[in-house]
């Protein structure tokens, strides 16, 4: 059929990786402690500029991730959070010097690490977990995810917040701490992203109107309620992410049926061919292993929710969404 429509070229549509947890082994060719194939990690940055990804906020998931990923921010020009999830919360406990000299450490990191390429943007990933309280139990979580919300008061950052089957207690938390308006601009905060968004609608709800951005990824949209979710979320509050390496989207999804929709020209830069672990070929995506490129798809699908914008509308609103949140003043 004639198109009278330009084929949309990937290079319209940009991108900031608002959660990419660079620092995992797997981007270097180890799994699970064992070496699978040669380290890529630049192949899967050259894929994600093809991609239209400008650039990225590194997860800093532990004191010695958030030093990491500001190392690799650095190298690379990127962006990294500071902070510690609520899976590795028991780390506060078990530092040299107690969970005070562990808050400050992370707090001398953030000191150091404001200005400039390579800059901390963020207060976290920090937040509550009770999917996994075998990693620490739901008491040690609240009390060093209250203590990191110290540190975004401090430095006015905004926060990169993790929410897991937790949600009375997170908002609880937040809302003590001052966060249950505006983002806590009142305390000295600055609004942050509830990443990997997976809740209900009310949970949404609330969080949107206690002033937070939704971060949404391939997790955000793998069933029919989650894609009803991703339809009610206000665009002004939109933030895209891949969670790379975790949150690859997959044939048994619900996105599947809107990213079947997705051009084959955008299809071949956010899903480039992929092969399986053991069959690793250098320059090929590792099946199951999520990159950036990806994230293009994740905006496709929650625009074929939206037929209220297009898709560079909403790739721009979340662009500029972004940039705003995290002060990225110095991309172009
Ligand atoms: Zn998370």
């Amino acid at each position: 059929m004639a198109n009278s429509v330009l084929p949309l070229q990937a290079k319209n549509f940009r991108f900031v990786d608002i959660g990419v947890n660079l620092t995992d082994p797997v981007f270097r060719g180890k799994y699970h402690g064992k070496n699978k194939h040669t380290d890529d990690f630049n192949l899967v940055l050259e894929r994600s500029r093809v991609a239209g990804v400008k650039s990225m906020i590194i997860t800093g998931g532990s004191l010695h991730e958030s030093r990491e990923a500001l190392k690799l921010a650095k190298d690379h020009g990127f962006y990294a959070t500071v902070g510690c999830h609520p899976t590795r919360s028991a780390e506060f406990d078990k530092f040299k010097g107690g969970p005070e000299a562990y808050l400050n450490a992370l707090d001398d990191i953030l000191k150091d690490n404001m200005k400039g390429r390579g800059r901390a943007v963020a207060v976290g990933e920090c937040g509550l977990d009770y999917d996994r309280t075998h990693f620490a139990a739901p008491e040690v979580q609240k009390k060093h995810f209250r203590s990191q919300l110290s540190l975004a008061k401090k430095h006015h950052l905004p926060l990169f917040l993790h929410s897991r089957a937790a949600h009375e207690d997170f908002v609880s938390i937040l809302r003590e701490e001052g966060f249950g308006v505006d983002g806590g601009k009142q305390v000295g905060g600055n609004g942050g992203v509830v990443h990997s968004f997976t809740g209900r609608l009310d949970e949404l709800v609330e969080l949107m109107s206690m002033g937070f951005h939704i971060g949404v990824n391939g997790c955000s949209l793998k069933t029919t309620d989650n894609l009803s979710c991703a339809q009610a979320i206000n665009l002004d509050l939109l933030m895209l992410e891949t969670d790379a390496p975790w949150c690859s989207m997959t044939g048994a999804h619900a996105s599947k049926a809107h990213l079947n929709t997705l051009s084959s020209s955008l299809n071949d830069l956010y899903f480039p061919p992929s092969v399986k672990l053991e069959k690793f070929v250098l320059g090929k995506v590792v099946k199951g292993r999520n990159e950036p490129c990806s994230i293009g798809g994740v905006a496709w699908v929650i625009q074929q929710l939206r037929p209220e914008v297009t898709y560079e509308e909403l790739v721009e609103k979340v662009w500029n969404n972004t940039v705003t949140v995290f002060g990225l003043d110095d991309l172009d």
